[in-house]
């Protein structure tokens, strides 16, 4: 996400930071390839007129063609637009103080990802502020709609409410508000029919809903990956129904992002929270300062600490680390090891986390990184004796062969696994004797 515009936004800042005093001419210029980029990335163009002509304004200024670096003070300027035009510092949060039971409902086209954000959103709130959530599916045109709103409740550990064959939308919502009251729940979600496309139905069906129920929240789901679309449609649904928020799902995709920049100024709706992959949890709070600072390939430290405490155990990697210090760490510990990367996702996104990495994901022509190899590593792992595993050196020709075909792999893959433990191993050696100083020294001469 973001990496064509980021890429092109740090261009420009590249070819200004060359420069020492800059002209005129070279902030048009700037402001014409700023433009360029935006427009590339499939923002609406109002929103490019409006965001380039607040850059220039700033940039003509005293501070930008007198700077000792003419080039950061203008990346500032678009920082600042670019937070701006993703709705201001600060995360949204959804309403949680209103009386209980708080009606959530949620919009949008048919396979938006409605029906899973609706389960992320349970599932989020249940973990994190520990609120009990009944998620109810409204959708009686496609039966399954509502057994997948039941296997993703089931999976999550959250109720969903019992189906009533024969009830139609009107009548499930009242009944979800109904027992959301009887039963103590706090939050009460429920998941609306999607249509193809916007029609007039669809539209009536949810506004008689939003009359019944009187939703505290009205949270838009659209797909990230249909750039200007979801911008038309979340203007549409705003419109007829009025939208609290709105998730951006497949954010994790690589869609050019003009979506999520144009999406406030459209609809004045703020983006409150982003899909980013399949599974339940991955639902993250839309920072538009964490995203700026992605697009300006300025990296997001904050978003990467809370995701690694969120996600990774912290006892055990520090126990993996005091293992290699000790030069004691088997391929068990690297198994671990590869589980714990796995945690955290994709890893492309956690390179866009790190500052500078972009460039470098760039180079590598922006390519999702191949972790399949981490996989294979542990099945082979998994196909050793407890014995082996401890001590690879005991691992010759005809265990490898009975490793590889337990784990659907060859002898030539099984040997380079070993040869990686071989180096790693002779490494962590080295760093065990040298330590920390020697090492740097070592790294320094
Ligand atoms: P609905 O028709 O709007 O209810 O859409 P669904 O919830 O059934 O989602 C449609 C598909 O999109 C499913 O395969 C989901 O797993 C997938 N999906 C939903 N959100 C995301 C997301 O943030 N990222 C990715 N990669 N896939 C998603």
């Amino acid at each position: 996400m973001f990496n064509r515009l980021s890429g092109k936004l740090s261009g420009v800042f590249d070819g200004l930071s060359k420069r020492g005093a800059l002209s005129q001419e070279d902030v048009n210029e700037a402001m014409r390839e700023i433009r360029l980029a935006m427009l590339d990335a499939d923002v609406a163009l109002p929103v490019v007129k409006e965001f380039v002509k607040k850059v220039q304004e700033k940039s003509v200024g005293q501070e930008v063609l007198h700077n000792i670096s003419p080039g950061q003070a203008i990346a500032k300027i678009v920082n600042d637009a670019l937070i701006d035009a993703l709705g201001g510092s600060g995360a949204v949060p959804l309403a949680l103080n209103a009386a209980p039971p708080i009606p959530y409902l949620m919009v949008g086209l048919q396979g938006s990802g409605k029906t899973t954000t609706s389960a992320k959103i349970a599932y989020f709130l249940n973990r994190r502020e520990r609120k009990k959530i009944l998620l109810a599916s409204l959708d009686t045109y496609r039966p399954a709609a509502q057994l997948q709103l039941q296997q993703l409740a089931n999976q999550i550990r959250v109720t969903a409410l019992p189906i009533i064959e024969g009830q139609n939308p009107l009548q499930i919502a009242k009944r979800a508000i109904e027992i959301g009251r009887l039963e103590g729940y706090d939050i009460v979600i429920l998941d609306t029919a999607g249509r193809l496309a916007i029609d007039d139905v669809l539209m009536q069906e949810v506004q008689n809903i939003r009359d019944a129920v009187q939703p505290v929240e009205t949270l838009l789901v659209v797909d990230a990956m249909t750039g200007q679309d979801a911008v038309n449609t979340a203007k549409h649904f705003n419109e007829k129904v009025g939208i609290t928020g709105v998730v951006m799902t497949r954010m994790d995709g690589d869609a050019r992002g003009g979506a999520a920049l144009s999406m406030r100024a459209i609809t004045g709706a703020p983006i409150k929270l982003v899909g980013m992959g399949e599974k339940v949890d991955a639902l993250q709070e839309f920072y538009p300062e964490r995203v700026a600072s992605r697009i300006l390939g300025l990296g997001d430290i904050a978003g990467l600490v809370e995701k690694a405490s969120e996600t990774l155990d912290i006892e055990e990697n520090e126990r993996l680390a005091k293992k290699m210090l000790k030069g004691k760490f088997d391929l068990n510990d690297y198994s671990t090891q590869i589980s714990q990367i796995n945690k955290m996702g994709s890893i492309s996104n956690i390179m866009d986390m790190i500052p500078g990495m972009g460039k470098v994901k760039e180079k590598l022509g922006n390519k999702e990184i191949d972790t399949s190899i981490l996989k294979r590593h542990q099945a082979i792992i998994s196909s050793m004796t407890k014995a082996e595993r401890k001590k690879p050196d005991i691992i010759k020709a005809s265990r490898k062969k009975r490793i590889a075909a337990g784990s659907g792999t060859t002898v030539q893959e099984v040997n380079r696994l070993l040869k990686q433990y071989d180096q790693m191993a002779s490494m962590m050696k080295r760093f065990n004797k040298l330590g920390v100083k020697g090492l740097m020294r070592q790294g320094l001469s």
